[in-house]
C-alpha cells in the first residue's frame, strides 16, 4: 500500500493516509464511505493535533471536489452549508441576503464542519459556541446510508461537536439573525486591577464580544479588543487607553491583515474574526492550546497562570481570554457551564512547547480545565472523562452509529479510553 503524506496547516501533525478520496458527488461519496474500513474527513486542516488523522490503514477523505452548497432561506432566517464549506464563503453569502450568523472566531478560513466538531468559539458572555447556531446535521454513516439529526432529539446532544467520529458531515444547517454591524475598539495596557475581583465580569461584559490579550511578560493585560453590535449601547471603557495605531494580537506583527480597528462600523463578518478573509494564510509558523473553565473561576485561573509567567513567557506569542456561553453539546468545551476560554499561541517549536503545556495543564487542573480538541493538549482520558460528564453517552453514540470503528482514530481512541 502506498501511504501518502498530507500536513496540517500549522506544519506540525503530518497524515499518513492509505488513501485519498477526493468524492465528487453525493454518490460518489456514499460509496467511498461504504467501501474503505477506516475514514476520517480532513476540514480546512487548521487543528493542531492527530484528531483529523486517519493512520496509515486508513483514508484521508476531502469534501474540497464537492459542489460548496449554501442554500439561505430567507423566511426560515437558516441556511444550509455543505460540510466542506468555510465560513467566510459562507458569511459573503449570507450577508447578500441580509443576514447573519451569531458570531464567528477568530480566522474566517477555517470550514464550518470542522470548526463545530472540535467545540470552536468566538467570545461574548452571551454567545454559545459556533456549534450553538447548528440545528440539524446531515451525515453518511459507516454503511455509506444518510442520517439526519436534528436539535431536539436526544442524539442531538454528540452530533455536533462530534470530533468527526460519527460519520461525514454532508450538510449543517444553521439558524441566521438579521444582519448586523459591529465597530471594533482597541484599548492597551489593561492593569491586573481592573480584571481581579469582580470586574473580570465587568471588562468581559463590556462588548457584545470581548477579548483580552497578553504575553505574561509583565501582569496585566497588553490589549483589549471590543466588538460592539451597532444595536446595542456604546460602552465606557475607563480602565484601559484607546489605541494609538492599528494592532496585531501579537506583538511586534504588523497588522495589515486584522480587521478595521478604530470604532469604524462594518459588518459583522468583517468585524467578528480579528483576520481579514482576503487576506490567506497558507501555513502557520504557530502551536495553539486552549483551556476552558467555569467562569466563575477565571480571577482565579488567570492568577495561577501568572504564577508561573516565567516559564510560559518564553514560548508563547500571545494569550488570548474569552468567554462562552454555556452549551447543550456533550462534547461541548462549553458543556453545562458559562466558561472563560484561555487560549495560547505558541511559538512554533513542539519540543520546547510540550513541557510548557503540562505546566500550564496543572496550573489550571484544581479548575477543571477543559482543553479545546482542535489544540495541543496532553491531558489524560481518565481527567476527560471526569471532566466531561457525558463522554460515556458520546461513546455509547459512535458505538451504536460505527460499531466497527470505520471513523474512529487514534485520538478518538484516546478521548474514549478514561
Ligand atoms: C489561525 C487559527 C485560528 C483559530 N482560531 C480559533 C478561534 O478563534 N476559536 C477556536 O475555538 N478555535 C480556533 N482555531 C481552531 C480551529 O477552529 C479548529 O482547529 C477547527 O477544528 C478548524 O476547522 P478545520 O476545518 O480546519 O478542522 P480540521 O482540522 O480539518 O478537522 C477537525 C475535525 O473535524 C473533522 N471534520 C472536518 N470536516 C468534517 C466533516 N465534513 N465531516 C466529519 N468530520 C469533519 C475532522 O475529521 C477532525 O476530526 C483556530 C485555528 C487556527 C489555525
Amino acid at each position: 500500500m502506498t501511504v501518502t503524506a498530507v500536513t496540517n496547516w500549522a506544519g506540525n501533525i503530518t497524515y499518513r493516509a492509505g488513501e485519498l478520496l477526493r468524492p465528487r458527488s453525493a454518490e460518489e461519496l456514499r460509496s467511498a464511505v461504504a467501501r474503505s474500513p477506516r475514514v476520517r474527513v480532513l476540514g480546512s486542516g487548521h487543528s493542531f493535533n492527530g484528531i483529523a488523522d486517519p493512520g496509515a490503514e486508513g483514508a484521508l477523505l476531502s469534501l474540497a471536489a464537492l459542489p460548496p452548497e449554501v442554500d439561505v432561506d430567507t423566511a426560515a432566517r437558516t441556511v444550509r452549508v455543505g460540510g466542506g464549506v468555510r465560513y467566510a464563503e459562507l458569511a459573503r453569502l449570507v450577508h447578500a441576503r441580509g443576514l447573519a450568523l451569531p458570531n464567528m472566531a477568530s480566522l474566517p478560513h477555517i470550514s464550518v464542519a470542522g470548526s463545530v466538531a472540535t467545540g470552536t468559539h468566538g467570545s461574548g458572555v452571551g454567545n454559545g459556541p459556533l456549534a450553538s447556531a447548528v440545528r440539524e446535521v446531515e451525515l453518511v454513516t459507516a454503511d455509506g446510508s444518510a442520517l439526519t439529526l436534528a436539535r431536539g432529539e436526544e442524539r442531538f446532544g454528540g452530533a455536533v461537536t462530534s470530533l468527526g467520529a460519527l460519520g461525514v458531515v454532508t450538510a449543517l444547517t444553521l439558524d441566521l439573525e438579521p444582519a448586523y454591524e459591529v465597530e471594533q475598539h482597541v484599548f492597551t495596557e489593561l492593569p491586573p486591577a481592573a480584571v481581579d475581583g469582580p470586574g473580570f465580569d465587568t471588562v468581559m461584559a463590556a462588548a457584545y464580544s470581548v477579548s483580552l490579550f497578553t504575553d505574561w511578560r509583565e501582569p496585566g493585560f497588553r490589549q483589549v479588543w471590543l466588538k460592539r453590535r451597532t444595536d446595542r449601547p456604546l460602552p465606557g471603557f475607563p480602565w484601559a487607553a484607546p489605541a494609538a495605531g492599528k494592532m496585531h494580537p501579537v506583538p511586534g506583527m504588523p497588522a495589515v491583515n486584522c480587521t478595521d480597528q478604530f470604532g469604524v462600523a462594518g459588518p459583522w463578518h468583517e468585524r467578528l474574526p480579528h483576520f481579514r478573509a482576503e487576506f490567506v494564510p497558507s501555513s502557520g509558523d504557530e502551536l495553539q492550546s486552549e483551556y476552558l473553565m467555569a467562569r466563575e473561576h477565571a480571577v482565579d485561573a488567570l492568577r495561577a497562570l501568572d504564577s508561573i509567567r516565567d516559564g510560559v513567557a518564553p514560548v508563547l506569542q500571545t494569550c488570548e481570554v474569552r468567554t462562552v456561553a454555556a452549551d447543550e453539546q456533550w462534547l461541548g468545551p462549553a458543556y453545562g457551564r458559562d466558561t472563560v476560554a484561555v487560549h495560547f499561541t505558541w511559538v512554533a517549536d513542539t519540543e520546547a512547547v510540550l513541557p510548557v503545556v503540562r505546566r500550564v495543564e496543572a496550573a489550571l487542573d484544581a479548575f477543571g480545565a477543559r482543553p479545546h480538541w482542535g489544540k495541543v493538549f496532553t491531558t489524560p482520558a481518565a481527567v476527560l472523562r471526569a471532566r466531561y460528564p457525558r463522554l460515556g453517552d458520546f461513546g455509547a453514540l459512535v458505538a451504536d452509529l460505527d460499531p466497527r470503528g470505520k471513523f474512529t482514530n487514534a485520538f478518538v481512541r484516546g478521548v474514549l479510553a478514561g
